[in-house]
């Protein structure tokens, strides 16, 4: 299925900040352009310009690019089948809605509401697909000049056929086939004269020359519709592919509840990019190595054959996991960039290699790193409850060796600790817990002998001897 032709896209409503699911589909799309070297399209459907901001647009473009998607058509980017925004597109519209109107393959309609409303309960009741009774679909001209001089503003409806099976061979969810019976005559152009998503998202697909639509299962149900539409009209059919949905733990759709963060909240957070690509192109998708790849390697062996129907399930310890890689993997300049400001202003510059070095095991967000900037270059320790406990029981005497080794060996915590040893008889767990626990604070953290060479020689003396008489 490689080909150099291959263009995808995304297609989101700006309505609000993309979140982990619709970045997913985002991503997959952008990952099969790319393993195929073809195109990935950007187009903002703000058709709804009641909810559709541009600040959305601009966050959402903003997002895309600090994955790295970067699209090679769309808003900012070219491409010779713009305009890119639907809110802009309405003369191409319209020119297809006098095609279809000329063509006989759809009528104006005048049911209000209410009157579909008392339709589709009348037949849901009598055990039937709710689907339009065809009302409006054999007005005479002039029953339809009556109504539009009486003020009516109407929709525009497509004709479906009466008979005959839409197929099509969804790329996740293989042969699909709905008869056309079921489907119904339905909206392509609304009251007020703006297009219906049906509508103006397939001419744009085909327009735009997408080969391959990826996106959510929920679309599925339209697809038959939009293959109506573009075949009726004689234009392209791209090839159709609907991607499982995302559950959280409880099964139920993935929900702010549930864990799904927009990508500006994983951003501002301190996520790698890599992570969430990483996280999320396994999300549904299955590659063959569990390897931390970048975003090249990720599209190289992105297949739509893996892509599984069975819907996936968001774990954030996944997403931790290949966070915790993107740390493991990130160069010195990188992490001390992600650290931020308040960090880097403890940290001497000159310490700036071995601090990194020594934490980076520690950390997975920018906040770990502040911690270990302010246990070991912070000066004097707040001891919590747990720690003055701990450093009680070693007893002032055991600290009085330990300040006594650390004036033998003030850069060496091998040759300190084995001089406490020899001094105290304390052991393993007794004899390394309170060292810590004086000289950081906490009962975890880096490997010791990295953090005695880095805290400041007055700080470690200072910090022993202040346990001596506890
Ligand atoms: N604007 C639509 C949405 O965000 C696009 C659906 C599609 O990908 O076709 O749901």
């Amino acid at each position: 299925m490689s080909t150099a032709n291959t263009k995808t896209r995304f297609a989101p409503s700006p309505t609000g900040f993309i979140h982990l699911g619709n970045v997913r589909t985002a991503l997959f799309s952008a990952l099969v352009a790319a393993r195929d070297q073809g195109v990935f399209l950007l187009r903002i459907e703000d058709t709804d310009l009641a909810r559709s901001l541009d600040e959305y647009t601009q966050a959402l473009m903003a997002d895309l690019q600090w994955l790295g998607m970067h699209w090679k058509e769309g808003p900012n980017a070219g491409g010779d089948a713009g305009p890119y925004h639907q809110s802009q597109r309405s003369a191409i519209y319209d020119r297809y809605y006098q095609t279809l109107e000329q063509q006989n393959l759809a009528y104006p309609c005048f049911c209000s509401e209410q009157q579909l409303s008392v339709s589709r309960k009348a037949m849901l009741a009598a055990g039937k697909p709710p689907r339009y009774a065809g009302t409006c679909a054999r007005l005479t001209p002039e029953q339809v000049n009556v109504k539009c001089e009486q003020g009516i503003k109407p929709t525009l409806r497509f004709r479906v056929p009466d008979s005959g099976v839409v197929k099509f061979g969804d790329l996740v969810r293989g042969e699909q086939s709905f008869a056309a019976a079921d489907i119904g005559d339905f909206i392509v152009r609304r009251a007020d004269g703006t297009p219906a998503f049906f509508f103006c998202n397939a001419i744009d697909d085909s327009l735009m020359g997408v080969t391959q639509v990826l996106r959510g299962e929920d679309h599925l149900t339209n697809t038959p519709r939009q293959i109506l539409i573009l075949q009726s009209l004689g234009l392209r059919v791209p090839e159709y592919g609907h991607i499982s949905m995302i559950v959280g733990a409880d099964g139920a759709p993935l929900s702010k509840r549930t864990g799904s963060q927009s990508v500006r909240e994983l951003r501002e957070s301190g996520y790698f990019p890599l992570a969430v690509t990483n996280y999320l192109a396994r999300l549904g998708h299955v590659y063959e190595s569990n390897a931390f790849m970048p975003y090249s390697e990720l599209a190289a062996a992105f297949d739509v054959k893996r892509l599984g129907r069975a819907p996936a399930r968001h774990d954030p310890n996944q997403l931790l996991h290949w966070q915790r890689e993107a740390v493991a993997r990130a160069t010195v300049e990188e992490l001390w960039e992600w650290i931020g400001d308040t960090a880097r202003t403890l940290v001497p510059s000159e310490r700036k290699l071995d601090f990194i070095e020594t934490v980076r095991p520690n950390m997975t967000f920018p906040a770990d790193a502040l911690h270990w900037a302010q246990v070991i270059f912070g000066g004097t320790l707040q001891l919590d409850q747990d720690a003055q406990t701990v450093i009680a029981h070693a007893g002032g005497s055991f600290f009085e060796s330990a300040v006594a080794a650390y004036d033998a060996h003030p850069r060496d915590f091998k040759q300190l600790a084995e001089q406490v040893k020899n001094a105290t008889g304390a052991k393993g767990k007794h004899l390394f817990h309170p060292l810590r626990v004086a000289l950081t604070g906490v009962a975890h953290g880096p490997e010791m002998a990295r953090i005695l060479e880095l805290l400041p020689p007055d700080q470690a003396r200072s910090r022993l001897l202040h346990c001596t008489n506890r």
